[in-house]
């Protein structure tokens, strides 16, 4: 029995628990638009041509905050925010979803925060319960598949086109891992599964809390075309207001750019959004690392005095850092602010740390506190970068990726 799933049902945010991935496996092109929702076998009767990807995004949810009231019973159902304190130059690292209803969220300086919520919880993080959490769930990833891609503590891409369990589901795959997070750690995860790492963690975001997000191949272009431009996955806050000044409000209109005048605008990554207006993303998932460092900065037209617009181009270089980290699958232990002061006396500031850093948040949680012990309080600044070295990197496989799997998957079946 085959039912016919639109459109509308997927933009629906309808739970998919019920859907499985039968058509990430492409079947015949004459193949209609509609799902398998047959679960218990999901691959009993498609044809088992594979052509793509199968990606999952797993994403802790609240990651930091879930840890603490997980740990601290007394602060469940509570309004919680962790990483900077209200008094300190700090900005949010994680807010609990109590605390999102009052507009607070990753990034934002607790100052702003605290006058949101004055009665949440303020924590500074304890990252190193965070980095054991984080190694148990990498530990539940590595049971499910050989490439596994860390974007922070508690994000990671999987590619399971080949998995160490023989699944040919990929949804079955993400609510296994689910139910282990759960199990184990006493947190839940949120899971999106598609074809690409772009679609992947798009979806990992729809149902979030607790959810799991499926987007069919057959799909992924309409899903873009309606998806509004913040949600997409690799347009920051800044990016979007400028989309949207341009008159690029969702995946659609952003479809009808050409790349050249995308690259005219936004610079190199024109080409980035291009694809991921057409669904198409061709980065693998990348266990292996080699970069020595990745960075950016700025420098103004006019000096800086304020540390709101110190702040702001803060935040436009972590987001540059983080997109950049990302593409090169990098993340890194040491975080250095340049400065670069009205008079042009440079100076720098590192921290070092025993996570891998390479979520925005991070970025610009270390990076605040960083320029907070410069001297930007009563000197201008012509210029501000960010740099995170001592990345991770992992020799133990090559990066060949997707294209040796699908090999090995056509092969064996
Ligand atoms: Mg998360």
């Amino acid at each position: 029995m085959t039912r016919r799933v639109g459109r509308a049902f997927l933009l629906n945010h309808v739970s998919l628990r019920q859907l499985d991935d039968a058509q990430i496996h492409l079947s015949a092109p004459s193949a209609n638009s509609s799902v398998e929702p047959d679960e218990e076998t999901p691959t009993a009767s498609a044809p088992q041509v594979v052509l793509v990807r199968k990606v999952i995004h797993v994403d802790m949810d609240a990651f930091y905050a879930s840890v603490e009231q997980r740990d601290n019973p007394s602060l469940r159902g509570k309004p919680v925010v962790v990483g900077g304190l209200p008094e300190q130059r700090g900005v949010v690292a994680t807010a609990s979803y109590e605390a999102r209803e009052f507009g607070v969220h990753s990034a934002m300086p607790s100052r702003t925060a605290f006058k949101k919520c004055p009665h949440a919880v303020f924590l500074r993080p304890r990252f190193e319960v965070y980095r054991a959490v984080s190694e148990q769930i990498r530990e539940i990833f590595d049971r499910y598949s050989e490439l596994v891609e860390p974007l922070s503590l508690d994000e990671a891409y999987l590619d399971v086109t080949v998995n160490k369990k023989s699944m040919p589901s990929a949804t079955l795959v993400a609510r296994e891992i689910r139910a282990a997070i759960l199990q184990e750690t006493g947190l839940t995860a949120s899971a999106g599964v598609s074809i690409n790492k772009f679609l992947a963690k798009t979806a990992s975001g729809i149902n979030k809390p607790d959810g799991l997000y499926l987007i069919a191949p057959d799909r992924a272009e309409s899903f873009v075309e309606a998806l509004p431009i913040e949600k997409f996955h690799g347009i920051g806050a800044v990016t979007a207001e400028k989309m949207r000044s341009l008159g690029i409000h969702n995946g659609g209109e952003l479809r009808s750019w050409s790349e050249s005048d995308l690259i005219k605008k936004f610079g190199k990554a024109g080409s980035y959004y291009y694809q991921i207006a057409r669904a198409r993303d061709d980065r693998a998932v990348v266990s292996n690392r080699v970069r020595k460092s990745v960075g950016a900065e700025e420098s103004f037209a006019e000096d800086l005095n304020d540390s709101e617009s110190m702040h702001k181009a803060l935040v436009e270089i972590a987001e540059t850092v983080a997109r950049r980290l990302e593409k090169a699958g990098a993340a890194g232990r040491t975080l250095t602010l340049k400065v670069k002061y009205g008079d042009y006396q440079q100076i720098t500031r590192s921290r070092t740390v025993t996570w891998s850093i390479c979520k925005i948040d991070d970025i610009l949680n270390i990076a605040t506190d960083l320029l907070s012990v410069t001297e930007v309080s009563t000197r201008s600044v012509r210029l501000l970068g960010i740099t995170l070295s001592n990345l991770d990197e992992d020799d133990d496989s090559s990066d060949a990726g997707g294209v040796v799997q699908l090999t090995l998957d056509l092969a064996g079946r």
